[in-house]
């Protein structure tokens, strides 16, 4: 069984009623680091020296400028005796981009840290160690997605060791990689980040991931980095989906199994 946990469902423009997107998987790996991680983790219970496995997806800020929040709080709050190690998964240059990041946000408070207490990793598959004590393991193999090349943008196939496939998207529009996957999938976290008329291919929108979610019924599609704002009586409309869509809520915990997902709070 996998638990997947939505510490925040938003874009980058954080809708009213949602944070950036953030997954939390089996309790102790991230998938990417939004600006307002620390508040996220707080807000869910988590103690930052909790988290194993940080896997990033792209280079965009709000996926990444929470990185030297997460070392800053570990360095001095949570796991100041050094007992914890953070492993992190990136593309090829991704020690030299993060390593920058935290000398810009705190100069000189990180480097013994980022040195000792983690682990960069650039190759594009592998094992993900340290999460067994909560779920079992995973392998991975990082692919590429159709997004602002600048960003250098992917996403990250999961196979758990039961045999469940978790497709996370990173940021994307369609494209031939995800359309290829996702039917093979068991659960994909998609992002719909705009709404349909934004003249941008580099987001699924609701026309697009309506497609998408037709030509894999037997997949269930978790829909998240959402354009659309939650919670609030003045909240807009929520896009009409397929069934095999579910539009997360900050908050959201799931439980995952081949057969799909079921809601387990918020
Ligand atoms: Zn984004
Ligand atoms: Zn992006």
């Amino acid at each position: 069984m996998v638990e997947v946990h939505f510490l925040g469902s938003g874009n980058a423009f954080c809708p009213t009623g949602r944070m950036h997107s953030l997954v939390l998987i089996d309790g102790g790996l991230l998938i990417d680091a939004p600006p307002t991680l620390l508040a996220q983790l707080r807000i869910a219970g988590i103690s930052p020296d909790e988290i194993d496995t940080l896997l990033v997806t792209h280079w965009h800020g709000d996926h990444t400028f929470g990185f030297p929040f997460l070392l800053l709080e570990r360095r001095y709050i949570s796991d100041r005796d050094g007992e914890h190690t953070l492993d992190v998964h990136a593309h090829t240059g991704g020690e030299q981009r993060l390593s920058h990041l935290c000398d810009l946000a705190f100069p000189g408070s990180l480097s013994d840290v980022l040195a000792e207490r983690v682990r960069f990793h650039e190759h594009s598959s592998g094992e993900i160690e340290g999460l067994v004590r909560v779920g079992g393991g995973w392998t991975y193999e990082r692919y590429p997605v159709h997004h602002v090349p600048e960003t250098d943008p992917h996403g990250y196939s999961l196979v758990h060791e039961s045999g469940l496939v978790l497709l996370h998207c990173g940021d994307s529009g369609p494209c031939s990689e995800i359309e290829r996957r996702s039917p093979d999938a068991d659960v994909v976290i998609i992002e719909l980040g705009i709404p349909d008329g934004v003249p941008s291919d580099f987001h699924y929108k609701p026309s697009t991931l309506t497609d998408l979610a037709r030509a894999c019924p037997e997949t269930t599609f978790l829909a998240t980095h959402l354009f659309t704002e939650s919670g609030t009586e003045s909240a807009g409309e929520v896009p009409s989906l397929p069934r095999n869509v579910i539009q997360v809520a900050d908050g959201d915990r799931f439980l995952l199994e081949k057969s799909g997902a079921t809601r387990i709070s918020n």
